[in-house]
């Protein structure tokens, strides 16, 4: 019984090899019209010899059916020979071959057998010669699909039976040759199937590997993002199919802000599990207009390609930004990471990645210097800038900056006792090539160019230099930059310079902003305290424009709050405006702080912060900052007039 069903087995279509149907199918398909013609033409001559000799509706007839059959069937192969097949179809597709083999043999001995009875003996050996080959034409026509060849090669055991039976001796003769054939190709055909298994098994596992290989080569393993390589070839693709696409093509690097600390505290494994949760909130952003990649280290690189204004590059790093900095939990703790985005969109010829990948790096590193955890769209604007600052940047290192480099100062009045308190020193850059370039612009730069601490040191000198000159009770104070604010040798710098200049540390006011202190508090806020403890005061600038305020005032070593320009310009128009400003007055006469308002124009703005309680006040309404040597002048006049300003002149 057992071994009947394994018999029985060699006949059916086994369902799990799903490879091995779709090569078989292939092959099937390519040898179809040799087969199908062969089959047509053996007919064709077949009717031939009967021709008169049989009635017309076992020639003509029977004929036309393997014609018709022939041809439909080529063309149904064909087309399987060209389409991708999936493994339903072919396991369909041979299931459907195992029954058209077995109806059709069956046709063909049954009309043969039917013409056996007309004729003489050369056309009855016709008839013999069509079976025999007919047969074997089949088993081989269908060697690739063993079930198929056997169910062909046992037709020929009901033939030569018949022919064995007819008594015959030639007959007889013929039909043992032909049983032994059949025997002989069965056996072949075993062979040849498990040769051509084994040939489509090798060939999968081949493709296997290679595709292996191709996604090892293509993706970051830590991550399982596409890597570096894909990224380049992505990008290179949607360029090249824009013309068909018509899709806008934008490319965007996101850096980590925050990742270093991270993987310096708590080891490289928590590194890795950073990265990993990185990624997967990356993958969260991928679909089929979205590609998002690992270029490296703590980069990634996005290419949109799609309609016109449809992905946004904006709110794409937005939400790119919004979701990444969502705390992470590592087995060591919970940690957070920013990400700042630059994008640039491809130009409307653009073929190549390299501009294009420039252009977003631009954006990418305007946005750290300036805006981290933002996202920075490239412009023609931001072009023009970053050009200006690589000027700035090569004309301060040529720079002869001890004659280029000025001070102006600008007095702060108190308008209750009608003096002045103070000078503050800001920085001008008198530069050959560029002309009078702002602090706003060169201070930045030489922060991210190291150039920074020499030019804070030549600023301090040079704005110490006449303090020994004016009222004792005339103090100073100078702007220290957040590079500055962050330096371990800030202290040492300054008290060398104050020693250095004979002006009394307590003369000297050092203004500071609270975005400077965020870089690196605890740094900071011990800086201060040593500049504190030489006998110098500090004033937090710009008041007001930070984010977290409140939370700093009490825990620096402050003197004086210098209340923001943004807010003196705005008081007498937006009430909401003078309201902040009282509440800053409110506060820093609690906390026992001096107060400044910066930036007042007008003699209105001057009477409304002098009913509100203040008291020191700066800006072009009292004078425009001036060259030092106009100082002593400025005072002279100050001296001898009431507090009826309009005497600004222009520095
Ligand atoms: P800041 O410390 O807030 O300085 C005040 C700025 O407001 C100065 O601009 C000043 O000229 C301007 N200003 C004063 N009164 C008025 C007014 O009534 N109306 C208007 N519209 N503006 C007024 P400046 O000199 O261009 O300096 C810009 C910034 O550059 C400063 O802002 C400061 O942050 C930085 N800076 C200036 N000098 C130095 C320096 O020596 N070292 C460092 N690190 N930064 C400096
Ligand atoms: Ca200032
Ligand atoms: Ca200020």
């Amino acid at each position: 019984m057992r071994h009947l069903v394994t018999f029985l087995s060699l006949f059916r279509i086994a369902p799990d090899r799903p490879d091995l149907h779709i090569a078989q199918i292939k092959s099937v398909s390519r040898q179809a019209p040799l087969f199908f013609g062969i089959m047509t033409l053996n007919a064709a001559l077949l009717v031939y010899t009967h021709a008169g000799v049989a009635p017309a509706y076992l020639t003509y007839l029977p004929m036309a059916v393997v014609g018709s059959v022939s041809v439909i069937r080529c063309r149904a192969y064909h087309r399987l020979s060209k389409a991708t097949l999936d493994a339903a179809v072919a396991y369909r597709q041979l299931r459907m071959l195992n029954a058209m083999v077995v109806v059709l043999l069956v046709s063909l001995l049954i009309w043969c057998l039917a013409l056996m009875s007309f004729g003489d003996v050369y056309t009855r050996m016709h008839v013999m010669f069509f079976v025999v080959f007919g047969i074997m034409a089949c088993v081989f026509g269908l060697l690739h699909v063993r079930s198929a060849a056997l169910m062909a090669v046992t037709i020929a055991l009901p033939a030569s039976l018949y022919f064995f039976a007819t008594g015959n001796g030639t007959l007889r003769a013929i039909a043992v040759a032909f049983l032994a054939l059949a025997v002989t190709t069965s056996y072949l055909v075993f062979v040849y199937h498990r040769v051509f298994t084994s040939l489509v098994q090798q060939t999968s596992e081949l493709r296997r590997l290679s595709d292996d290989n191709l996604r090892l080569a293509n993706v970051d393993l830590l991550t399982n993002l596409p890597n570096r390589r894909s990224f380049f070839s992505k990008l290179q693709a949607v360029l090249s199919e824009r013309k068909e696409s018509g899709f806008e093509v934008q490319v965007g690097l996101i850096d980590l802000d925050g990742f270093k600390p991270v993987n310096d505290t708590y080891g490289h494994p928590a590194g890795d599990a950073l990265l990993r949760e990185i990624g997967s909130r990356l993958h969260a952003f991928c679909d089929e207009h979205v590609f998002l990649a690992r270029l490296g280290g703590d980069e990634f690189g996005i290419v949109v390609a799609a309609p016109g204004g449809c992905v946004p590059s904006a709110e794409l790093g937005a939400s790119l930004a919004a979701a990444l900095s969502q705390p992470i939990r590592l087995a060591k703790g919970v940690v957070h990471v920013g990400a700042t985005i630059g994008f640039a969109a491809a130009l409307a010829h653009e073929d190549k990645p390299d501009r294009i990948i420039e252009r977003a790096d631009s954006a990418l590193y305007h946005a750290k210097a300036n805006a981290r955890g933002s996202t920075i769209v490239f412009t023609q604007d931001l072009d023009q800038a970053l050009r200006r600052r690589d000027l700035i940047v090569q004309g301060l290192r040529q720079a002869d900056l001890e004659a280029e480099l000025l001070v102006l100062m600008q007095p702060m009045v108190d308008v209750v006792r009608n003096r002045v308190v103070a000078f503050e020193a800001l920085a001008r850059w008198h530069s050959p090539f560029l002309g009078l370039v702002s602090p706003s612009e060169f201070i930045p730069v030489a922060e991210s160019s190291d150039l920074i601490q020499p030019i804070t040191e030549l600023l301090l000198r040079k704005a110490l230099a006449p303090v020994s000159l004016w009222p004792l009770d005339i103090g100073l104070s100078f702007n220290l930059s957040a590079r500055d604010i962050i330096s371990p040798h800030l202290v040492r710098r300054m008290g060398r310079i104050i020693a250095e200049s004979g002006v009394t540390p307590e003369r000297i006011t050092f203004e500071v902003t609270e975005t400077a202190l965020i870089g690196d508090f605890e740094q900071a806020k011990a800086n201060l305290e040593g500049l504190k403890a030489i006998g110098c005061r500090i004033a937090l600038d710009d008041f007001g424009t930070g984010f977290s305020s409140l939370s700093y005032v009490h825990r620096l070593p402050l003197d004086r709050l210098k209340i923001d320009r943004s807010f003196t310009s705005e008081m007498e128009s937006v009430p909401v405006c003078q309201d902040i400003v009282e509440t800053m007055l409110l506060m820093s006469r609690n906390l026992g702080l001096g107060c400044v308002a910066e930036g007042v124009e007008s003699g209105g703005q001057m009477a409304l912060l002098r009913s509100l309680g203040c008291e020191t006040m700066q800006g072009f309404y009292f004078h425009r900052p001036m060259p030092i040597e106009r100082v002593a002048g400025f005072l002279e006049r100050f001296a001898d007039s009431a507090l009826v300003p309009g005497t600004a002149c222009a520095a």
